[in-house]
C-alpha cells in the first residue's frame, strides 16, 4: 500500500522508508505528487505533523504520515523548539541552526546542557479521518560544546546520547534509527497500525 510522506527532508524519508522497510507500506515523498510544503502554522508538534497529512493527503488522495520533530534543550527554556527547522531565520539551514544554538549554549556547564529530541507522527486514512493515528518518541542526550561526526542531518552533529556514549553524527544509521525519537514514534505508530488497521 502506498503511503505518502508529508515532508520534503531527505533525511527524514531516508529514515522512516528503512524503518518500514519490511511492513508492506511503501512511502513515497510528497514532492514525488508534485505536492509543496504545508505552511507549519499549528501551536505544537501534534498540530503541525496533521496540518502536514492533511496538507498531503488532500492533494494525493492517499493516506498520508506527518511526521513534526524538534530538539528542546533545558537550559533554552525548550528553544528551538517547534522552531527547530528555523532557528536561525531560514527554513531547513542546519549549520546555521547549529552555529546559533553553540552560541546560546556558550558557557552553560555540561551539568546543565540536557535536551531532547521529540517527534510525533500522525497518520491519516484519508484527509478527512476523523480518527488519526498519533504516536510519540523522545530521544534524551545532551548538547555538545562542538560537533561531532558527519552522519545523520539538523543538529545531529551537536547531540550526545550518554547511553551510547556517542554523538548522534557518530552513529551508524542502523543504530540512531533504532533509538531516535523518529524510530521510537515509529515502532509505536506499527504496534497502533497491526490492531487498527488491517
Ligand atoms: P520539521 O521538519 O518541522 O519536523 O523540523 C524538524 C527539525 O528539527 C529539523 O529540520 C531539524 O532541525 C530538527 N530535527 C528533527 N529530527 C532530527 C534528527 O533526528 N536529527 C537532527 N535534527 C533533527
Amino acid at each position: 500500500m502506498k503511503l505518502v510522506l508529508a515532508s520534503s527532508n531527505a533525511g527524514k524519508l531516508a529514515e522512516l522508508r528503512e524503518l518500514l522497510s519490511d511492513s508492506g507500506l511503501s512511502l513515497h515523498a510528497q514532492s514525488e505528487f508534485g505536492v509543496s510544503d504545508a505552511v507549519e502554522s499549528g501551536a505544537s508538534f501534534i498540530e503541525n505533523a496533521l496540518i502536514k497529512a492533511r496538507h498531503a493527503s488532500a492533494a494525493t488522495g492517499l493516506p498520508a504520515l506527518g511526521d513534526d520533530s524538534g530538539l528542546l534543550v533545558d537550559a533554552l527554556g525548550g528553544a528551538p523548539g517547534l522552531y527547530s527547522a528555523r532557528y536561525a531565520g531560514e527554513h531547513g539551514d542546519a549549520p546555521a541552526n547549529n552555529a546559533l544554538l553553540l552560541q546560546r549554549m556558550a558557557g552553560v556547564p555540561a551539568a546543565e546542557r540536557r535536551a531532547h529530541f521529540y517527534c510525533v507522527l500522525a497518520l491519516l486514512r484519508s484527509a478527512d479521518d476523523p480518527q488519526p493515528i498519533i504516536a510519540e518518541g523522545i530521544w534524551p542526550g545532551f548538547i555538545l560544546e562542538a560537533a561531532r561526526g558527519t552522519q545523520g542531518f539538523g543538529y545531529d552533529p551537536l547531540f550526545f546520547d550518554p547511553a551510547q556514549q556517542l554523538g548522534a553524527a557518530e552513529m551508524d544509521p542502523a543504530l540512531k534509527n533504532r533509538i531516535s525519537h523518529r524510530g521510537q514514534a515509529l515502532a509505536s505508530l506499527r504496534d497502533r497500525l497491526r490492531d487498527a488497521w488491517r
